[in-house]
């Protein structure tokens, strides 16, 4: 076996669908987000827009939360030393802990280093502890689900995106007296639109499943206090597990779930990716705290961002540039190639300071290749202006070239 040739192979076929990734080299500038400084060129950092970032509401550069941070790194130090279990079960994960499951209207919550792990992490383990336990799951769902619900073992059923109708369809194929459970997000990331979480819930009364929703588009932005759009439409209290991301909106690192007291503890308990794991460091934890206890308390982030995200679709809208409808704070411009999606990207970056990451296959379908914009408190109408002024100019240029 000639290995070498196998793996140029493997990323060869990536280059000729025009789907290799290429990792954008940037600096934030703390209080100046979303300008922040790029290293691609070769004279120097140049001076960029982000407007792809899931530091949502800009809460990573915000003034409690690096304080937090400042003040735990010199309090305690930098790592936490251990599994959560040997040693590293620091008061600031307690406190957290804590303070998501207050956020959900849950009796706790358990953290894990990342989103990804406890999408990962709780679903393998919660459906392998019930035995025959039958998934379905959206066929928009997060890799990291997928990955769980492919690692428990279990039956599968995929439904159609947000079709309640077939998700009926298929859970009343399944034998009554099976164990169900029903996985799904409630804003989709990709294409910003929403889940109908009650009637979801509704057919998991009448068919006795359990509910697992992925709030990490949503955790900080919707809700009175930031809950997701599961405490915006009232119905945290229907959803067995809740899972959020503290990456994000949040603007730190780390993932959780809420949920009551008995399943928690039964995650805490058999879930390898909880267990075998250092747990995070009390510094991410510190900043993590305070920035989802100054989410409660403040909608000031959370309306200057749905602000931003109306006034673009209205810019973008005006200029006739092909956005999704979605309904929430994401903005896809629909682009339909992986190579033009590319070029546009690398054209905005080059000539006009602007980074937007093409978003290819496998993260969307092929076919739907696209631009996918983050407004946020940050980005001024200027900004927004300048943006759709640069796409108009490439979308001619790229569409003169096409046609020739
Ligand atoms: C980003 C993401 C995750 C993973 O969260 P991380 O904290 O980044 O690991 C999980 N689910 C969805 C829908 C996501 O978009």
């Amino acid at each position: 076996m000639d290995y070498q040739r196998v793996f140029a192979q493997a990323i060869e076929r990536l280059h000729a669908e025009g789907r290799y990734r290429v990792f954008i080299d940037i600096l934030r500038n703390k209080g100046a987000f979303p300008n922040a400084r790029c290293f691609a060129g070769h004279n120097g950092p140049k001076p960029i827009t982000v407007w792809c970032s899931n530091d949502y509401l800009a809460m990573g550069q915000h003034p409690a939360v690096v304080g937090a941070m400042e003040e735990a790194l010199h309090d305690v130090g930098a790592g936490s030393g251990g599994t959560r279990n040997i040693g590293g079960n620091t008061h600031y994960h307690v406190e957290l802990e804590a303070e998501l499951a207050d956020l959900h209207g849950k009796e706790a919550a358990l953290l894990f280093t990342s989103g990804y792990v406890s999408n990962e992490a709780t679903l393998s383990t919660i459906a392998k502890i019930l035995p025959g336990c039958i998934i379905f799951s959206d066929e928009l769902n997060h890799a990291s689900m997928i990955a769980g619900i492919r690692n428990s073992g279990c039956e599968k059923h995929v439904f159609r995106h947000n079709d309640v109708a077939h998700l009926e369809e298929l859970l009343a194929a399944a034998p009554a007296d099976a164990p169900k459970l029903i996985a799904f997000e409630s804003v989709y990331s990709m294409d910003g639109d929403v889940a109908p979480i009650a009637e979801i819930c509704d057919l998991a009364d009448r068919y006795n499943a359990l509910t697992y929703l992925d709030e990490v588009h949503a955790v900080g932005m919707y809700g009175a206090r930031g809950g997701g759009i599961s405490e915006r439409d009232d119905v945290a209290h229907r959803l067995t597990i809740v899972e959020g991301t503290l990456g994000k909106a949040i603007g730190v690192m780390g993932g959780y779930i809420a949920a009551d007291r008995n399943i928690v503890d039964v995650i805490r308990s058999y879930a390898p990716g909880f267990i075998f794991t250092t747990s995070l460091s009390p510094v991410l934890v510190a900043g993590a705290l305070a920035s989802v206890k100054h989410l409660k308390a403040s909608s000031e982030e959370r309306d200057a961002q749905q602000a931003a995200a109306k006034k673009l679709k209205g810019i973008f809208a005006e200029a006739g540039l092909p956005t999704l409808p979605s309904t929430t704070h994401i903005v896809p411009l629909m682009v339909g190639d992986p190579v033009k999606a590319k070029r546009i990207s690398d054209i905005l970056l080059a000539e006009y300071g602007v980074y937007v990451q093409p978003i290819n296959y496998p993260t969307v379908p092929r076919g739907t290749e696209r631009l996918r914009f983050t407004p946020g408190p940050a980005h001024t109408e200027e900004m927004m202006r300048e943006l759709a002024n640069a796409l108009v100019e490439i979308w001619d240029r790229l569409e003169i070239r096409l046609a020739a």
